[in-house]
């Protein structure tokens, strides 16, 4: 039996959006993102982050620091009670930095292969899943890959909205990911 999950963005909608968080201590998690993750972990979701990092090709981190930005994110949230099942993150831009990093990849958000990449792996049920994130690209990767979206307006969410031509809106609008969890389970 395939699995149910939900796609979270990670920087503006678990954590602040500090812009390219290259440093640990940084790491700045709204105080309900354990709540709200814990509530998904309990109706049966699996819970994956997805996240463009392309400070990496950049220049501005490296993965290592990276990995342990996102340890640090893991083990705050599963002292409060709350399981991320797997991170994903691309490390790629288009444009800026060098081999192996400067590439057009599938991955980079509004690319949906790094949630391909966890459908695949963990057996996801495309058609009872959601994507929850902060910016148009977030919605977008979702929409590519079928799930249905929701744009919040922490991080970068207000003036995102402003983006979205009226026939191609998300499914739903929070002023959070609490109340995007919320909405979620009564889908
Ligand atoms: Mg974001």
């Amino acid at each position: 039996m395939s699995l149910k999950a939900v796609f979270l963005d990670k920087d503006g909608t678990i954590s602040r959006d500090v812009g390219y968080l290259n440093d640990p201590d940084k790491l700045e998690i709204f105080p309900y993102s354990a709540a709200a993750i814990k509530m998904l972990n309990n109706a049966g979701y699996r819970v994956f982050v997805i996240s463009n990092q392309a400070g990496i090709a950049r220049g501005l981190l490296t993965e290592n620091i990276l990995q342990a930005i996102d340890k640090k994110m893991i083990r705050t949230l599963l002292g409060q009670g709350a399981i991320i099942d797997a991170v994903y993150y691309c490390p790629h831009h288009p444009q800026h930095g060098t081999y192996p990093f400067r590439k057009e990849c599938d991955c980079r958000k509004p690319g949906s292969g790094m949630l391909k990449k966890a459908v695949k792996s963990y057996d996801i049920d495309v058609a009872a899943s959601f994507m929850v994130g902060d910016k148009k690209t977030d919605i977008d990767a979702g929409k590519d890959l079928g799930v249905k979206t929701i744009l919040i307006h922490t991080g970068y969410g207000k003036d995102e909205e402003k983006k979205f031509a009226p026939g191609n809106r998300p499914d739903h609008v929070a002023d959070n990911l609490f109340e995007a969890v919320k909405w979620i389970l009564v889908q």
